[in-house]
């Protein structure tokens, strides 16, 4: 499937390699692109600024995965990201010489409307399909065993998802959740508030981080395309918390497609059910799209428009003429956090023209970051986008090397840690993972913590000896199957334990909500009547075991680190 041109209708068609236009009838519509989205006013007159004539009353649609548009069906090459960065002031300037967007966007909007006649019947099929889906969905997880969910981000396929619900199960009262990262736009904020007024009847769930996006960069460095931890604090943990406030089990309606991005076009067809360190995955496709215990916890999802095209969305939109996020009319294909590091190059130009406090308050950050490194270019390392593929904490002075790890002498299964942070009542919360504490067998005036293994039998107990205000740990593991994971894990708490800052990682990954994270009071604390010793925790972050400690690691020298015991050299010397 694709999108064609019908040069009788002068709109796309949505069709296979045989394209026939249900406008007209004709059928010798012409390729045009894999899929597109409409162009709005502001957008349009930056291609004027680069002299492709008036476009107020042409035709103009953008390809979705290329730098093309199409105008009146003719392919345009879309300005390079050099010719933008240069020309930025100058089409500042342009755009403002002239007014009027708002109004001509209500204009292009009912014109778009009107273009897409001859998609009515792709409409229909699509929305059959997806409400049909809706109800049998609803029909299997039913209320009030399951409370309804739509979660909404203010974007257009969230803006959809929420449509097909509500019209689906007949019901306007289905209750949204919005994640708010903190680091929304101001159009996405501006939209929520629009849509809650325009749907009263929508009980609306915030859910916001508490958690402070810059000053956890300035402890942390920003986060790059491969350390995102942002998601995991500002998205997935918010909105974790939120539903483990629910007292029922939650299905969940997402606007994700599966066109978005290689990494969503595997998501929803996979149950991807993480238990210990071991993934099982399986075929979704008797599940058609629903996922259960996906991401966030114990809920159950189901994404009505995975298969959707972009075009598809916007067909739905523009026909049902339903009011969407005006960043779309300012030429962003995305809304989302307005510093992602996956955001395009595209992206981040418009944020500088729409939303330059912004971009200058971001850019000035990451020039910080880029001397505090010690770049020798630091404007170089932030234009070029160098920051977005940083790994690891290189050149911080809070970089992570590793512990120090050793065997503790002849002592069978008894291994040594020294940690970076003098041993306090806090290290008990993070042994909790690795075994139930057993206060009445530790002998606690020795710095004893006793810990009875929970995990199917892999190590009987845990014998951990940390005197308060020391720096070492000595852990015994009584009767292991396999010392040097369980070393691993061990490693992992204590890093935990050392570079702790209470980001609230944590809390975000924990499938039973038994960890509280907090950090104004600095909290960290596991309820181990709810720790099911799953391990989620322990493992969820790699080898540091700590998303912090991860984002400030320097493998190099971890390695090489004067002190550091290789865990396979010291299995060898304890087997
Ligand atoms: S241990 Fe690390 S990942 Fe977990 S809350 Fe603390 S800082 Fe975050
Ligand atoms: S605290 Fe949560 S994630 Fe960690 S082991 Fe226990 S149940 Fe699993
Ligand atoms: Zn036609």
């Amino acid at each position: 499937m694709a999108v064609y041109w019908c040069t009788q209708c002068k709109s796309p068609v949505w069709a296979s390699d045989r394209p026939v236009c249900f406008g007209c009838g004709s059928s010798e519509a012409k390729y045009l692109a894999t899929d597109v989205r409409p162009v709005f006013a502001r957008e349009r007159r930056i291609l004027e600024f680069y002299g492709h004539g008036s476009l107020d009353d042409a035709a103009v649609w953008r390809a979705s995965k290329s730098t093309h548009y199409y105008i009146n069906g003719q392919t345009v090459a879309a300005p390079s990201s050099e010719q933008l960065r240069r020309d930025l002031s100058a089409i500042t300037e342009y755009l403002l010489a002239v007014g009027g967007y708002d109004v001509l966007d209500e204009q292009l909007i009912e014109r778009y409307r009107k273009s897409l006649k001859n998609s009515q019947t792709r409409l229909a099929e699509l929305e059959y399909e997806a409400t049909s889906f809706i109800r049998e969905t609803a029909g299997e997880f039913p209320e009030p065993q399951y409370q309804y969910l739509v979660s909404f981000s203010g974007g257009k396929d969230s803006t959809v998802v929420s449509d097909l619900v509500r019209r689906s199960l007949g019901r306007a009262d289905i209750l949204h959740i919005f994640g708010d990262t903190t680091l929304e736009d101001p159009n996405t904020y501006a939209y929520i508030h629009q849509f809650q007024a325009d749907n009263p009847l929508i009980p609306f769930f915030p859910a916001r981080a508490e958690s402070d996006f810059f000053s956890l960069v300035d402890k942390m460095g920003p986060p790059s395309r491969t350390m995102r931890w942002c998601c995991t604090i500002f998205k997935i943990g918010p909105i974790n918390e939120a539903l483990q406030t629910f007292s029922h089990r939650v299905l969940t309606f997402y606007g994700i497609r599966a066109g978005e991005s290689h990494h969503r076009g595997r998501y929803a067809r996979i149950t991807t059910r993480r238990r210990r360190d071991l993934y099982v995955s399986r075929a979704e496709d008797d599940l058609h799209g629903v996922t259960t215990r996906a991401k966030m916890g114990q809920q159950v999802t189901a994404s009505p428009i995975l298969d959707w095209s972009e075009f598809d969305v916007w067909l739905y939109i523009l026909s049902h003429n339903l009011p969407f996020n005006k960043s779309y009319r300012l030429g962003f294909s995305r809304v989302g956090c307005w510093l992602c590091p996956m955001n395009s190059r595209w992206s981040e130009l418009l944020t500088q023209l729409f939303f330059p406090e912004n971009a200058t308050l971001w850019r000035g950050k990451l020039l910080d970051f880029a001397r505090r490194i010690g770049k020798p270019d630091p404007e170089e390392y932030v234009d070029s986008q160098a920051w977005t593929r940083r790994f690891g904490g290189a050149g911080l002075e809070n970089r992570f090397t590793g512990l120090e790890v050793k065997p503790c002498g002849e002592m069978d299964h008894t291994i040594q840690l020294s940690v970076g942070r003098s041993v306090n009542k806090g290290l008990l919360e993070y042994l909790k993972p690795l075994g139930r504490i057993n206060g009445d067998l530790g002998r606690s005036e020795l710095g004893e913590i006793y810990l009875e293994g929970r995990c199917n039998g892999d190590w009987a107990g845990l014998i951990v000896q940390a005197i308060e205000g020391a720096d070492i740990i000595r852990v015994t593991a009584l009767a292991p199957k396999d010392f040097h994971r369980l070393m691993g894990y061990i490693r992992c708490q204590a890093s935990k334990f050392e570079q702790c800052i209470r980001c609230t990682a944590c809390a975000a990954v924990c499938p039973q909500g038994a960890i509280t994270v907090c950090s104004d009071p600095p909290i960290y604390e596991i309820d181990q009547d709810r720790c099911t010793g799953c391990l989620e925790c322990v493992t969820h972050f790699g080898s540091p075991g700590c998303l912090v400690a991860k984002s400030l690691s320097v493998y190099g020298e971890a390695a090489t680190h004067d002190h550091l015991v290789r865990l396979n050299d010291m299995e060898e010397s304890q087997s």
